[in-house]
């Protein structure tokens, strides 16, 4: 049987909608459904990574280019007071989607440590 599609994957196929707010040929960045700040986008390398835990160093250069995606986002929404970026990998580190994702937070201050 043929492995099950993430939620991402389908958002990368557009089967389902998202507010897209960055594409390029490696990456997708697109509101997160359930923001936990004024801005909280995901960022996604469209080759379907499961976490960072998967990582190889093949994806050295990618994994580089996500960040810079980061870096761009973080401009677009003014947010040169801070942001905050987080990578949630497997069970334990809360991830609930496997496809590797940066969280990209801003636009209030935000506490620390997180729970
Ligand atoms: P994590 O818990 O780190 O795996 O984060 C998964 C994130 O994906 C959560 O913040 C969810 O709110 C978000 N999410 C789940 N489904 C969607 C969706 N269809 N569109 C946008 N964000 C989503």
């Amino acid at each position: 049987m043929a492995e099950q599609k993430t939620i991402f994957a389908r958002i990368i196929d557009r089967e389902i909608p998202a507010e897209i707010v960055h594409e390029d040929d490696l990456c997708l960045a697109f509101n997160d459904v359930n923001p936990q700040a004024p801005v909280h986008v995901l960022v996604i390398p469209k080759k379907p990574i499961v976490s960072l835990a998967e990582i190889t160093a093949e994806d050295t250069e990618l994994i580089g280019h996500l960040f810079q995606v980061v870096r761009q986002l973080a401009e677009q929404h003014n947010l040169q007071g801070g942001f905050r970026t987080i990578i949630n990998t497997g069970d334990e580190g809360g991830q609930t989607v496997p496809h590797l994702h940066i969280h990209l937070l801003g636009g209030r201050s935000l506490s620390w440590p997180p729970g």
